[in-house]
């Protein structure tokens, strides 16, 4: 742990993260000042913080807060690189990192990381459910990206444990000595542009999570598109591949309906609990992990055929007058909501639409087709969608006022044997603090609707 005694640090964004570094820093000897937009008096994390000595400055981020005798900027990673604050440090030269950096330095377990455009949370999930079923040393526990403070689980691991972050790309610009001794690539399509601009920059973003790895770490990565096998080859770690496409029996892969781990059969495709086939993928991941890590496959299937996937992630809710309630309200891309149909063989009222990000929904098109029979609109992209479903021929279009709202429509456009899916393929903040709050609400709608309880 590189020290922090007397250093004068700098936390630009409070959230969840910005809190715990501020708490972690001061325990370190630093010297911290936060800034955060909320005003003291609709902010308890501030207050906290104040009262526990930390400096906090509320109100417009302006750059003029950045005075010159600062040592270190810890930055949210919601928070882009062109606001005048950050740009602010830029010139000044100042490091800035991000709160998983911290996390991973105080860190005393081992490290495994994942990262990717989707399938982050639910691999996590897998992998730490997997090593903790069977326990070689310490214990295992997940953090980061997935909505558990990084730095502080991280305080509590030892030697034996084993931390498992979550880390979104936007955490790893912010990354210096971060070092993974497994690295997890599970997927790169074209999401989040609009905060990095370009492609390549994404993508660079990324590939910061092997960036300090040798050849003692592994790297596991997503073989099923050329570009991320070229990725691969800038790692100097142990590459470990997986693959639904191909038979890469120097990682994991799917064959005949079944997964192996290099020649060796875990368990039959079918088996794996989650839906659709990019969750086959997301099981591939963690089999390469849990393998690595010298699990059984005992462990991998028990955990594997139980494991009914995590909220607001094509989570099933309930089955009520022959209808299936699926709430996926995590899906805020195109690329999640195919996914999510192609994992249904029946018939989908879908429920989808959100923030205006200026994409046409054209990708959409083919997946409607062969998958949604009718289709509830709300939200900012609402005619944007409606465009798409027509180019489908889906005939049954309505609209609604929010995803609470759609659920009695839905109702009325399905019969018994449909799937009633909320996959909005879009972000919820024009409507939603968050999508947590929009896939609440659908569960609560479907409850109030069906007179039945979520199952768990
Ligand atoms: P993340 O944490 O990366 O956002 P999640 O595991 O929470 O990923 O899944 C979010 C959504 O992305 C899921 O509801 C699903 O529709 C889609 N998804 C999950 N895994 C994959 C995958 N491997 N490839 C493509 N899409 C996926």
């Amino acid at each position: 742990v590189q020290t922090y005694s007397g250093k004068k640090v700098f936390v630009l964004g409070l959230a969840k993260s910005g809190y715990h570094a501020a708490l972690l820093l001061q325990k370190l000897g630093a010297k911290v000042t936060v800034s955060d937009q909320k005003t003291l008096r609709d902010n308890p994390a501030a207050q906290t913080l104040k009262a526990a000595g930390v400096t906090v400055l509320t109100g417009p981020q302006t750059a003029d807060q950045l005075t010159d005798d600062f040592d270190l900027m810890v930055k949210n990673p919601g928070i882009a690189y062109d606001v005048p604050l950050v740009q602010a440090a830029l010139a000044k030269q100042l490091p800035i990192i991000t709160e998983v950096e911290l996390a991973s330095e105080v860190n005393e377990g081992e490290l495994v990381a994942v990262t990717g455009s989707n399938g982050k949370t639910t691999t996590t999930t897998m992998i730490t459910k997997i090593l903790n079923q069977e326990r070689v040393q310490g214990r295992s526990a997940y953090a980061g990206n997935i909505g558990v403070p990084a730095s502080e689980v991280a305080q509590e691991m030892t030697a034996d444990d084993t931390l498992v972050l979550e880390v979104s790309s936007f955490m790893l610009l912010g990354t210096t000595t971060f070092h993974p001794h497994i690295a997890v690539l599970t997927n790169i399509f074209s999401n989040h542009l609009d905060y990095h601009k370009t492609r390549e920059n994404y993508v660079n973003a990324k590939m910061r999570i092997t960036a300090n790895q040798t050849a003692n770490d592994y790297f596991v990565v997503n073989f099923d598109a050329p570009e991320w096998r070229t990725l691969a080859q800038r790692s100097q770690a142990q590459i470990v591949p997986f693959s639904r496409q191909a038979v890469t029996t120097d990682g994991a892969y799917e064959q005949d309906g079944n997964l192996y781990f290099k020649g060796e059969l875990v368990m039959a495709a079918s088996d794996v609990r989650v839906p659709g086939t990019h969750n086959i993928e997301n099981a591939l991941a963690a089999i390469a992990v849990a393998k690595i890590e010298g699990r059984s496959n005992d462990a991998i299937r028990h955990v594997l055929t139980t494991f009914g996937g995590v909220r607001h992630r094509t989570q099933y809710v309930l089955t009520a007058a022959g209808r299936k309630y699926y709430n996926d309200s995590k899906a805020t891309d195109m690329e999640a909501t195919e996914m999510a149909l192609n994992g249904f063989k029946e018939p989908v009222v879908l429920l989808a639409g959100g923030l205006d990000r200026g994409y046409e929904f054209d990708n959409l098109v083919p997946y409607f087709k062969a998958h949604v029979k009718a289709i509830v609109l709300f939200g900012e992209t609402q005619q944007l969608l409606a465009k798409a479903a027509k180019a489908a021929g889906i005939s049954t279009i309505a609209y609604a006022e929010n995803a609470e709202a759609a659920v009695p429509i839905a109702y009325n456009l399905s019969a018994p044997g449909d799937v009633i899916l909320l996959s909005p393929a879009n972000a919820s903040w024009d409507q939603y603090p968050n999508f947590e709050v929009r896939g609440d609400r659908f569960i609560e709608a479907v409850e109030a609707l069906t007179g039945q309880k979520e199952e768990q």
